[in-house]
């Protein structure tokens, strides 16, 4: 852990770290920390996201909760091995803020990180509300026609890049498509039969240069509402395989039944 932060350190304050100085503080680094295959016992998870219902209204949320802190073990175990499985990797919890007396001003930090793509940058939240329009895959056909046809006489995929589901790190919005075999694209289910609802979603990028820029968020944008250097997209530095998201979903029927998480 102190490696990955010390060479996000290097990163942000413009210095490579693979450049002859860089490499040389970090080996330093690294021969004094002790090999993660000697250490044992239970790790310390760490925070990946604390959101206050007061400052996120449209936060999803339990009677009488009002804050939710998402914490995870930094392995590559967080994206579940098959999309489906929610196991000990990940921990939702639901708390009340006033209970909430005696914070830590510094959380535990685990001996070593197996996934430095799972040790987020610490970072605010600053919420934009934006509306999210229905994937194309959960359109009627007739739509799906005249969408198509909309898209193909402008030669792009300006509904499913700029107007279905935004890109970034957020709370709610569509369940993204899932391919599952011959059944094609579905919104997952919960094992009593309800649909299940997107809760938060972790992403790689804020944003893609190549889809267009109609998710850059208000704060990267200049003047012009043209978006700033490309270096804000990652702000967490949180990185899924293949530069992908990590999407929770939670069952609207109750709080007691199980979350279950895709990447896409
Ligand atoms: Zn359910």
């Amino acid at each position: 852990m102190e490696a990955i932060v010390f060479e996000r350190e290097l990163v942000r304050a413009g210095k490579d770290a693979y450049a002859p100085d860089g490499r040389r503080m970090l080996d330093t680094l690294l021969e004094t920390i002790p090999d993660p295959t000697l250490t044992h016992g239970p790790m310390a998870l760490i925070p990946a996201a604390q959101l206050y219902v007061k400052d996120v209204p449209d936060l999803p949320h339990p009677r009488g909760a009002d804050l939710l802190q998402i914490l995870w073990c930094p392995t590559p175990n967080v994206e579940g091995e098959s999309g489906w499985v929610f196991d000990g990797h990940i921990e939702i919890r639901w708390r009340r803020a006033e209970e909430v007396t005696h914070p830590r001003s510094v959380p535990p930090v685990p001996e070593y990180a197996v996934d430095p793509g799972k040790v987020a940058i610490p970072s605010v939240v600053s919420p934009e509300r934006v509306v999210e329009y229905p994937p194309v895959w959960a359109l009627s056909e007739d739509l799906r026609q005249r969408i198509g046809a909309w898209d193909e006489a402008q030669g792009n995929f300006l509904y499913r890049d700029e107007c279905s589901v935004a890109r970034g790190t957020k709370v709610g919005g569509w369940p993204v498509s899932t391919r599952a075999g011959a059944h094609g694209h579905r919104i997952p289910m919960c094992e009593c039969g309800r649909r299940l609802e997107a809760l938060v979603t972790f992403a790689t990028c804020e944003w893609e240069p190549a889809t267009g820029t109609r998710w850059v968020p208000i704060e990267d944008r200049n003047a012009a509402g043209a978006p700033v250097p490309t270096a804000n997209r990652m702000p967490t530095d949180l990185q899924f395989s293949g530069g992908r998201s990590l999407q929770i979903f939670y069952c609207p029927a109750s709080w007691d039944h199980s979350y279950k998480r895709m990447v896409f």
